[in-house]
């Protein structure tokens, strides 16, 4: 069955957009700690030139060009490493998903999966790192075992919600190997990481949208 149509994608987009825009406080002072306190504003600019895009006329109406229009929207306003990071993420994700209306369950874990990887070899990092990529790894991994062992779409895809926010609590000890944070050492330990944090927001707001 088709799970994520066009509709739902653009209300997925639009939900993480507003979430983005309510916890984009939260997100810098994240990043105050262990960077350089603009990841809320960076990502939260990201996401409004994402929904002026989504509101445009002219923006295709097919899955792999509106998640590609996504990608180019946050790779030219957001900048540093997150920008090309979700950037990347959403490109890839356009390019597995392809021109088509709607994805099901396991094309939309195979795009999910596709954005997982251009995250990795983009950013280099690995599980661990204290990255964005502690809730996506566990996210992705989750989404593809509930539904490798049968499970409904709705169960699966809040288990890979919930797996991103383990991951992103699971961020706070950590010792930062990658990006900004990564200059700071041990200081990073028992905070949590602002990516991670975002990234969840982006699984939970699938959650809420893709379930109906
Ligand atoms: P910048 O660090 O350039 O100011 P942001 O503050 O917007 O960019 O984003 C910081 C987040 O980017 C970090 O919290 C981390 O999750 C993520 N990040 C940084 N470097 C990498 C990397 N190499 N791979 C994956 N994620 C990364
Ligand atoms: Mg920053
Ligand atoms: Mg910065």
């Amino acid at each position: 069955s088709e799970i994520v149509d066009v509709t739902t994608l653009r209300n997925w987009l639009i939900r993480f957009a507003g979430d983005v825009e309510e916890f984009s406080a939260l997100l810098t002072e994240l990043d105050s700690a262990i960077g350089d306190a603009d990841h809320g504003s960076n990502l939260a600019r990201g996401m409004k030139a994402v929904v002026s895009v989504l509101a445009d006329d002219s923006t295709p109406d097919s899955i792999g060009p509106i998640l590609k229009q996504t990608g180019m929207a946050l790779v030219s306003t957001v900048g540093g490493a997150s920008g090309p990071l979700y950037g990347t993420f959403f490109l890839r994700m356009a390019a597995s998903a392809g021109d088509c209306d709607a994805l099901g369950p396991d094309s939309l874990a195979e795009a999910f999966r596709a954005g997982l990887e251009g995250v990795l070899t983009r950013g280099k990092a690995s599980a661990g790192d204290k990255t964005m990529l502690d809730a996506l790894i566990p996210a992705v991994e989750t989404l593809e075992s509930s539904l490798a062992s049968g499970r409904p779409f709705d169960e699966a895809i809040r288990a890979g919600a919930d797996a991103a926010e383990a991951g992103r609590d699971a961020t706070t000890p950590m010792l930062a190997r990658q990006g900004r944070a990564s200059y700071l050492g041990e200081r990073t330990v028992g905070h949590q990481d602002p990516g991670a944090t975002s990234m969840a927001l982006l699984f939970r707001a699938a959650a809420n949208t893709m379930i109906d």
